[in-house]
């Protein structure tokens, strides 16, 4: 990569030949501002290029957004994960297509009727090399290694009744994937095994 700087940010390009703006000298303020989508594509420190999938009518910035490393990373049987606090985002690459689209349609199916009791899918897209899809959520928080049955009741009520209400379940309902928001609030996450399912028991099944 070569840099050049221009107002106070960097600019870089990267293997495409498109300029992407650098962190830390991008000011936070900005990228605070601009919503992440707007970006052409994000770059991982490791060189990962994760090109965003956007409707084409709509205005994108001509700019690759660098972010920082990661905050703390995770790597599961199916995905892999980088938290990051600035901007605060979790994006997820998945290794294999079936989790990535059970979450999209998951979260496309529910997020507006569960608001702020699971994570905001900020953007989707593919990594440049393997064109594995990934997914950037907002971060809300950390995650939690023991549940009371106050706060499984707590999950319960905020997401799980609403879902099964319409006959959807989350298979794989463990206090690893409820995160708690710095407010105290209570997150759930990792939708990469819910569906919509007739099957009886599967549906409250705490790990
Ligand atoms: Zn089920």
């Amino acid at each position: 990569m070569k840099s050049t700087s221009s107002g106070g940010a960097v600019f870089v390009r990267n293997r495409l030949n498109r300029p992407c703006t650098g962190l830390p000298p991008l000011p936070s303020l900005l990228v605070a501002l601009i919503p992440l989508e707007r970006f052409e594509a994000l770059l991982l420190p490791n060189g990962d290029e994760l090109v965003i999938e956007f409707p084409s009518n709509s205005w994108r910035l001509p700019f690759n957004l660098a972010l920082p490393l990661p905050d703390a990373f995770h790597r599961s049987r199916t995905a892999q994960t980088f938290v990051f606090s600035l901007p605060n985002i979790v994006v997820k690459v998945y290794d294999d297509v079936k989790p990535y689209a059970h979450e999209r349609a998951f979260y496309e199916k529910w997020s507006s009727a569960l608001g702020s009791a699971v994570p905001t899918v900020h953007a989707h897209g593919r990594r440049i090399d393997d064109s594995k899809p990934f997914l950037v959520f907002s971060n809300e928080g950390g995650r939690i290694t023991e549940l009371t049955e106050e706060e499984r009741a707590v999950v319960r009520r905020s997401v799980l009744d609403v879902i099964h209400e319409e006959g959807w379940h989350h298979h794989d309902l463990a206090a690893r994937n409820v995160l708690r928001k710095p407010s105290g609030g209570l997150c759930l996450i990792d939708f990469g095994m819910a569906s919509k399912c007739e099957r009886q028991g599967c549906d409250g099944f705490w790990e």
